[in-house]
């Protein structure tokens, strides 16, 4: 069945490789986002099509202005955050897909929900920052909360039974441990963006990447869960499964455990968000188990990865806890990426953060961004 989408954060990782989906099974493509990769943009125009393109950052956005000057068939252009929040709410696509990276996807998501689409969500930082104001809007509009991420894909895929759902005891969410799985505070203390951008198993942008180094990525995903499904932090147990061949499981009221599995390619749960509750053909090679040996399990250290350890605070505070954490790690990784902090310092700022206050209660959408500066502001002061 064809498709039509509106997909922000095209020129990313998870951007890219839902264009790859796209592609296979001849979908149309609405609208595209983007904030500055102007070259890459142009490209998927050329090929895709768009009626509508958002770009945010206004050098990049008079850039393409430029290159698409005298075209027939250019697409309009919108601009900045704003003209991101337009397109998202634009009708005309079947589904919204988010894969813009950090609380920018926020007021997008919240955009797209408003005006009646399903969202596909790559973004957990709208949930991580927004998860109250997200969840509400989708009750309020009956859209439906697509989940991209792989492991929140993987229980999505496992409560389909709508009977063994309403016994949901414990999520199981696999984690691959990242680079420097087994390692001690002192042995982390050295360790370059060089060392962090190298991850096992998959292929991301910069963020989510040293995010999969630190462990905040599990944090972030421990509290995306606790949103989509709806069950409580001590109720969902991280295991490390080194190879992410597993992406997650369920357990029920029986200790019955059902697991999701696959290559670790993220075209698996991105198409899955697009097709739902179909399945289609698959973009990628399936799971070959004469060469799959052994999987192994292990436990994670949160005595060392302080990430971890800080959005579980964060969560149990309520409110704008985990908020704040990803407000301080967002900043702190854009510090680590230009060699100003360590690698430790991520971990300390963001822990540092959600102890320096009690967060807990409602919030607006002002309150998120009010927040988010705090946090930001607390980095710059304790680097
Ligand atoms: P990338 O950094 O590869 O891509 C991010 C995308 O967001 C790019 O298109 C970028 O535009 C755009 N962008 C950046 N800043 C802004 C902004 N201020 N406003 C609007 N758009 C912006 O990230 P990933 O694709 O790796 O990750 C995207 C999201 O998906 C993240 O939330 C991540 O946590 C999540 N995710 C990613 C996975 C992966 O495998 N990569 C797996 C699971 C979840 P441009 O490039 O033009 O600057
Ligand atoms: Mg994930």
């Amino acid at each position: 069945m064809s498709k039509k989408i509106t997909l922000l954060g095209s020129t990313g990782s998870i951007g890219t490789q839902s264009l790859d989906v796209a592609r296979m099974h001849g979908y149309e493509i609405f609208g595209l986002a983007a904030n500055s990769r102007v070259e890459r943009l142009l490209a998927q125009i050329e090929e895709f099509h768009p009626q509508y393109v958002a770009v945010v950052n206004e050098e990049a956005c008079d850039k393409l202005e430029g290159m698409l000057s005298g075209r027939a068939d250019a697409p309009r252009l919108l601009r900045g955050a704003e003209g991101l929040r337009t397109l998202a709410a634009m009708d005309g696509p079947d589904v919204v897909l988010n894969a813009v990276v950090g609380i920018a996807g926020l007021a997008a998501s919240l955009a797209a929900i408003e005006s009646g689409h399903d969202l596909a969500l790559a973004n957990k930082e709208s949930l991580v920052t927004g998860g109250h104001l997200v969840t509400d809007a989708v009750r309020r509009r009956g859209v439906k909360l697509l989940p991209v991420d792989s492991e929140h894909s993987a229980i999505f895929q496992c409560l389909q039974d709508a009977n063994s759902a309403k016994r949901l005891e414990k999520i199981l969410l696999t984690a691959s441990g990242g680079p420097f799985f087994g390692m001690k505070t002192a042995e982390l203390a050295g360790k370059t963006k060089e060392d962090a951008l190298k991850h096992p198993n998959w292929n991301m942008g910069a963020k989510i990447t040293i995010d999969s180094a630190t462990l905040m990525n599990k944090g972030l995903e421990l509290i995306e869960a606790v949103w989509l499904f709806g069950l409580p932090e001590d109720r969902i147990q991280i295991v490390v499964q080194r190879e992410s061949i597993i992406h997650s499981a369920v357990q029920f009221a029986d200790h019955s455990i059902i697991a999701q599995m696959g290559v670790p390619d993220m075209r698996i749960p991105i198409q899955y968000a697009l097709t739902w509750p179909d399945r289609l053909p698959s973009p990628v090679e399936e799971l070959d188990f004469t060469k799959l040996k052994h999987l192994s399990f292990d436990v994670v250290d949160e005595e060392t990865f302080r990430c971890l350890a800080a959005c579980k605070k964060a969560i149990r505070k309520g409110g704008l806890g985990p908020c704040a954490a990803n407000g301080a790690n967002e900043e702190a990784v854009r510090l680590f990426l230009q060699d100003k902090i360590g690698f430790l310092d991520i971990g300390r700022l963001v822990e540092g953060v959600v102890d320096s206050d009690s967060y807990g209660g409602d919030y607006t959408l002002e309150d998120v961004y009010a927040c988010d500066a705090m946090a930001r502001a607390y980095v710059k002061a304790h680097v």
